[in-house]
């Protein structure tokens, strides 16, 4: 069942709207800006520093301080978007408006707070976005991340987001060989068909049995540790004893994945679709010591309380939009176009300085929150960079004319691509796959998994492509670390025709007869390594969490409140580099949201 967001009921108070406040310090003028058209208010005099309103106001007008009201710029990121910071000094400064950035935003916004966000690309959502991947193409495709499942609800109800989320009636399919044959492991919500596709691939019901349990003591932690996530960090101790069974915390926080999913199933295949969970956005073994595989495996499994991962209705740019909208409405300031390039700080009050158009101008904050990764905190504030992050992952987005037919002729490609489709993840080949990289070669039989969002959400394609049948189709894949890959394009284009291949070997037909052409006649299919997202969105070395994933609780590198803590007490992290950040979550954001509040409980909401 979708979840459907609820009435904003519960959660802190909307603020009243903008400009009671600004009117209450009396504009002084009302100005025409002739060459972008649209109305300024002179508001505030007296204060010192230039803010960037100021120095654009002066250059066409040479007067000196400007400010306008929000709310003359229409509310929307559309023509009439805000572009200038309005004032010179904020409670709350945020450096980057991916989601977590604008959860952020939307809570201290409605707890009154005055919240200015700055983001460098012409947009927002960071790795949380729509967008038309090919020209000429009417579909808007989840462009990074597409599947949701560590979105509390709590936030969607508390922000009031008008999101909508999908269930997917599979939850997996993985093709394979055996015995000459061409069969497949199809995972449903129907147990009995499950139990039936178990038996009919291993031989015995040994294999269901051994999942159900597993998968059952998964939920026990998943029900205990998810509420935890939003609220101050546990310590070790008292997570364990929340999950109040010893032999379960001993199978996911203290042996390797690797060992537990050894002791627990004896297929290399059903092995291998318990592992890929351990594996998405990390570059590790099933046996590594760190036991980052864990860490993974865990936020794959917990979300939710159930480990489900939904389909985003309307794409993943349905709930960035969403937040935009719930952050601007409660008075928050979203500039794009606007990257920070140093922060300053005495601890109590910062001064953010950042680039529009060429112009420098600086900001004044009480906190500062960051939703950009650790590493490029570090280079804001001077300060020495932590241990280098690497992402690991092919990620491909497709236009289909229609499904690919399937060899395995006991499963419809309808079903088979609902769900997670599993290629070359046994056990063993994910293994092969991590040692040939690890190695410094990308895995000539690269393991990856796919996806179809259209076919449990077609409104992301235009009505003509929807009404003809064609879909989409999203590739995940593991094993490709950001080291291996020279820029020049030619590993790129060996490792995406390595994984077609991969996907081929299970199809009727070859996957390139099924593809879509752009306006361009070009086929549409977008890939992109860890070098491509490290230079799109920043993300460092590519990787999709900012750096590896976080036990939930405080360790001796994390020893905040809240997991969102630096150095620097007014200085926060809101991004997926906190503990507990990492995946389509809004959690860092709230964390950090809360931080600033129980810190600075005495301002109270503006009118
Ligand atoms: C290919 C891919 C697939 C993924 N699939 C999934 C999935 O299916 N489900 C899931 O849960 N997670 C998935 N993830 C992970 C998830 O998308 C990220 O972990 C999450 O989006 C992080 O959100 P964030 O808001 O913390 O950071 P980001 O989305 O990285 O946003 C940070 C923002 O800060 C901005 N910024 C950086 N530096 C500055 C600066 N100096 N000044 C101003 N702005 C700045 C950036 O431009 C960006 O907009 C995927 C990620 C990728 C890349």
């Amino acid at each position: 069942m979708a979840r459907r967001p609820a009435a904003p009921a519960a959660g802190p108070k909307r603020a009243p709207a903008r400009p009671s406040r600004l009117s209450s310090r009396g504009f002084s003028r009302l100005v025409a800006l002739g060459l972008v058209g649209f109305a300024v208010i002179v508001a505030t005099a007296g204060d010192e520093r230039r803010s960037e309103a100021a120095d654009l106001g002066a250059s066409i007008a040479n007067e000196a301080p400007w400010t306008y009201p929000a709310t003359l710029l229409g509310p929307g990121p559309g023509v009439l978007g805000m572009i200038m910071v309005l004032h010179r000094s904020y409670d709350a400064v945020i450096v980057g408006g991916g989601h977590n950035g604008l959860v952020s935003a939307a809570y201290l916004a409605r707890a009154g707070r005055r919240v200015l966000v700055l983001e460098r690309l012409g947009r927002t959502g960071g790795a949380a976005i729509s967008a038309p991947a090919f020209p000429g193409v009417d579909a808007r495709l989840s462009r990074y991340s597409y599947l949701v499942s560590l979105l509390p609800r709590k936030i969607v109800d508390d922000l009031g987001l008008r999101f909508d989320l999908r269930k997917r009636s599979v939850s997996s399919y993985t093709p394979t060989e055996r015995r000459g044959r061409d069969t497949g492991l199809l995972v449903t919500r129907d147990a009995g068909r499950t139990r039936e596709s178990f038996a009919r691939l291993t031989g015995s019901e040994r294999e269901f049995a051994a999942w159900q349990d597993f998968y059952g003591k998964a939920a026990h932690v998943a029900e205990r540790v998810f509420p935890t996530l939003t609220a101050p960090l546990p310590t070790e101790d008292e997570l364990r004893e929340r999950v109040g069974d010893d032999r379960i915390w001993g199978m996911f926080f203290q042996q390797t994945l690797g060992e537990t999913i050894e002791q627990t199933f004896t297929d290399d295949l059903v092995r291998g679709v318990v592992l890929t969970d351990g594996l998405i956005g990390t570059f590790t073994s099933a046996w590594a010591e760190d036991l980052r595989q864990n860490r993974c495996f865990l936020y794959h499994v917990i979300g939710g309380g159930t480990g489900d991962w939904d389909v985003p209705v309307g794409g993943m740019g349905a709930l960035t939009d969403e937040l935009a909208r719930a952050a601007r409405e409660a008075g928050a300031e979203i500039l794009t176009g606007h990257e920070v390039t140093a922060i300053a700080t005495d601890g109590q009050r910062a001064e953010v300085t950042y680039q529009h158009e060429q112009r420098t101008a600086t900001v004044d904050a009480g906190h500062v929150l960051v939703n950009a990764s650790p590493e490029a905190l570090a280079d804001l504030l001077g300060q020495e960079r932590p241990e280098p992050a690497e992402g690991a992952q092919l990620k491909v987005n497709m236009l289909l004319k229609r499904l690919p037919r399937l060899r395995d002729t006991g499963v419809d490609p309808r079903e088979a691509f609902a769900g997670t489709f599993h290629v070359t993840e046994s056990f063993e080949q994910l293994e092969a796959a991590y040692a040939e990289a690890a190695a410094g070669r990308l895995p000539s039989q690269p393991p990856s998994e796919i996806y179809c969002h259209s076919l449990s959400d077609p409104s992301i394609l235009g009505e003509a492509l929807a009404r003809e049948g064609y879909q989409t189709l999203t590739l995940f894949g593991l094993h490709t670390p950001a080291r291996l890959f020279d820029g020049s394009g030619d590993e790129k284009a060996r490792l995406l025709a390595a994984t077609v291949a991969q996907l081929d070997r299970y199809l009727a037909e070859p996957l390139a007869d099924c593809l879509a052409t752009d306006g361009d006649g070009a086929p549409c299919m977008e890939a992109k390594t860890p070098v491509d997202l490290e230079r799109d969105l920043r993300l460092p070395g590519g990787n999709i969490f900012h750096r590896d994933l976080s036990w939930p609780f405080r360790t001796d590198a994390a020893t905040g409140r809240w997991g969102v803590e630096t150095g620097h007490p007014n200085v926060l992290l809101c991004g997926a580099g906190a503990v507990r950040g990492g995946g389509v979550s809004g959690i860092p954001g709230h964390n950090a949201a809360m931080a600033v509040l129980e810190a600075r409980p005495g301002v109270g909401p503006r009118t």
